[in-house]
Order: structure tokens, then sequence, then C-alpha cells
């Protein structure tokens, strides 16, 4: 097959063409610094401004609500670093769910080394943070409890609405990573009732390299990037004024076709998990088994008594490229930290890949990769001694 297939959505999409085409009279005609106050920048302020509505709009907030940022990662790094170095008053402690994308738990070790105190929530095998178990660990001190929207790696859709309003009687302020929702399911900030949220172009089509961080009117944050009066003196350094405008571009197009992009990718990541199921024998579905739980356009799953990095390659040998654990753990042989949490032992965890299909993707590539896959990991297990010995266990563990 001469085509490639692309599956590692979750990591990032590509560019579409609306965004980049309202993108790039920003690079050339109209390259004001947003900063400055003749015409030239008067007219980029006013294509960031425009950006700021956009999203606003879409997710339910003030257009002075919303800073831009990198990107997600910055998001997460400045929600959780500022709100706590804002209110230390109330105390040093922070609770986070033990599934959170890298950029938090990075933040939150860096953090504990500052004297700051984390708590994780339990999360069940689904990846489900377990409420009741939230309620026993909140504390008059607690500042943030943050979790995602939903998980990056299984899918899982976590119940912030909850989470928001535990942390709100117990007087803590609530953040949740949206980069792998945004998009793609329908939110509304007010309705889930957080006071911070993130977000990412590339993960809806849009530009690398931009995102931004929700934060609610009135709520205490101190800067992470410190410099000139952009992002009203919040954040510092030249807006990049291209990305703004490609960022609300995609997004807005994002939210037009949510319903029906919603509708074709789960239709694929179905059939896929279907097939899978019935064909692959000693396969488990990682996340949710209740698919309508989690995001539509991902499928995880572990291949017992093989290395996911194995899948991979012979994927990618035949023209399908997927993720093994997230992407920004590959390189790492560690096992995915969210396998871990949700229970599964080390071998299991090791043999996970994830597939996360787009708009662009068709059945065809669906039924391609299926058999594929049954070709790969026939041939990958005949090679397994620990295979060998196994033979003729239960299927599907
Ligand atoms: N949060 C989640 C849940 C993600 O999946 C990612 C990217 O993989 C990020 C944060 C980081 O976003 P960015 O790539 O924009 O820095």
């Amino acid at each position: 097959m001469e085509k490639q297939i692309y599956f590692d959505h979750a990591a990032t999409t590509p560019l579409c063409k609306e965004a980049l085409e309202k993108m790039l009279p920003y690079f050339t005609e109209v390259y004001g610094n947003a900063n400055s106050q003749h015409a030239f920048g008067r007219e980029a302020v006013k294509a960031v401004d425009d950006a700021r509505d956009t999203i606003a709009k879409i997710i339910g907030a003030k257009p002075n609500e919303v800073y831009f940022t990198s990107g997600g990662t910055e998001a997460d790094n400045w929600a959780l670093r500022g709100i706590l170095k804002a209110n230390e008053k109330k105390g040093k402690h922070f609770i986070i769910s033990p599934i959170e994308h890298a950029a938090m738990l990075s933040t939150a070790k860096d953090l504990q080394k500052e004297g700051y105190v984390c708590d994780f929530m339990k999360v069940d095998a689904d990846g489900f943070v377990d409420l009741e178990h939230l309620k026993t660990i909140i504390r008059k001190d607690t500042v943030l409890v943050g979790c995602m929207l939903a998980n990056n790696e299984v899918g899982t859709i976590e119940p912030i609405k909850e989470i928001a309003k535990i942390a709100h009687e117990n007087g803590a302020y609530c953040f949740t990573d949206a980069v792998q929702a945004l998009g793609v399911l329908d939110i509304d900030v007010k309705e889930l009732g957080v006071d911070l949220m993130s977000m990412s172009s590339h993960k809806i089509y849009g530009p690398k390299g931009i995102g931004a961080l929700y934060v609610k009117n009135g709520v205490k944050i101190t800067n992470l990037v410190f410099g000139g009066h952009q992002e009203r003196t919040k954040r510092g350094g030249t807006t990049n004024v291209p990305a703004t405008v490609g960022f609300a571009e995609a997004l807005r197009i994002a939210n037009e076709e949510r319903e029906q992009n919603f509708k074709y990718v789960s239709s694929l990541r179905d059939r896929f998990i279907k097939r899978v199921l019935a064909e692959v024998p000693f396969v488990k579905l990682n996340g949710p088994s209740d698919l309508t739980k989690r995001l539509p356009a991902n499928a995880d799953f572990s291949f017992r008594f093989i290395e996911g990095e194995s899948i991979l390659f012979s994927l990618d040998l035949a023209g399908i490229a997927v993720s093994s654990g997230s992407a920004c753990s590959s390189g790492s042989l560690e096992p995915s930290h969210v396998l871990l949490s949700l229970g599964l032992p080390e071998g299991l965890a090791h043999g996970s890949i994830r597939f996360t299909f787009g708009k662009h993707n068709t059945m065809e590539e669906v039924d391609y990769a299926v058999e594929e896959i049954k070709k790969a990991v026939e041939r990958l297990r005949k090679m397994s001694p620990l295979f060998k010995e196994v033979q003729g266990e239960v299927k599907n563990v």
C-alpha cells in the first residue's frame, strides 16, 4: 500500500487549509507587532482580538478570560504554578489525578521540591477519578484540584463538573486540561464550573505552538512568563499573530463540524475496536469499554506477550502510523504511567498501542489496519517464548 495511513491524531493533526489560508497574510502583509501603537500594530491586534473573541465565544468565556500561550504544555504549567504561587496564603496543598499529561505531572514534581504538597485522586480500572476518594483527601488548605477533561492515552472522559463542585464546596479552585477534548466535546466553562482550562491548537487541525489558558475573571494567578505588556501583562512575549488566527479558525471549524465529525470518527473507532477484539486473541481494550464514555477517536489496546514498540514498528513498515503509550513518552521504554495507574501489570502496559482516528480517515484504512495488526501480532507472537507456554489460555484477557 503506497498511501501512508495516519492513526495518531491525539499526537497531532494536519493543519486544515482554511486555517492556513487565514494565517498566510499575517506572515507577510500584516506583519505588525500586536503591541505597537501604529496602524500596523492596530491591524495585528485586531486579528488577535478577533481570534480571542472566537475562542471565548465557543467555550462560553469572556474574551478577557482567554490568554494565549505557546500551547497546552505552557497552559498546564502556568495554571498549576500560577495558582499555587498566587494563593499561598490559603495553603500549599493541591490535588491532581495520576493520569495527567506530563506537563502537569512534571510541574507538580517541581512544585513538590519547592515545598508544595500534592495528593493524587484515585482512578478506577477505566481511568475515571474516584469522587468519593477526592472528598476524603481535599483539605482546608487545598488551593487547586486539577484533572484532565479527557485522557490523551485511553480517552476516558472525566466527570469535571462533579470535580469542580467538590473543589468549590471546599474552597478550592478547579482546573481542567481540555487539550484532547477541545473541538471534540461540547465545552462550556460556565457549565463545567471550572476556574481554569488549558487548550491547544494542533490537536484540532490548527497550527502547532499555540494554545490558550482560560482564567475565570477574579481568579488570582501569578505570571509564568514575565516580559512586556502582552496578554494584559499576564504573559510576556511578542504575540504570534498568525498562530492565534489559525488557532481560532481551526476551532471555529472544529466546532461547526463537531457533531458530524464525532459521529464519523466514532464509527471508524467502533468498527476498529469490534474487529480487533473479535479477531485478535489475547488483547485488552484499555480505558472505558462503554465507548460513549471515551473520546470518539480513541482506541487503546494492550497486546499480550508483545512489546508495543514491536507492533508500532511493524505497522510503520506497513504504512500505518500509531503511538505506543503517549507520543510524548515515546523514546522512553518506561511503561505508560496512565496504564499503570489503571492497575495494568507492567507486561500489559508495555504492550500497549494507541490508535486515534481523524476526520480524513476511511473505513478502508481501518480494515487494512486490522489485517496488518493480525499479521504483525501473529508474527511477533511466534517469536515470543512466553506466548508458546501459555497457548490455550482464555481469549481476550
Ligand atoms: N495536555 C494533554 C492532555 C495533551 O494530550 C497534550 C499533548 O499531547 C498536552 C497537554 C500538551 O499540549 P501541547 O502539545 O500543545 O504543548
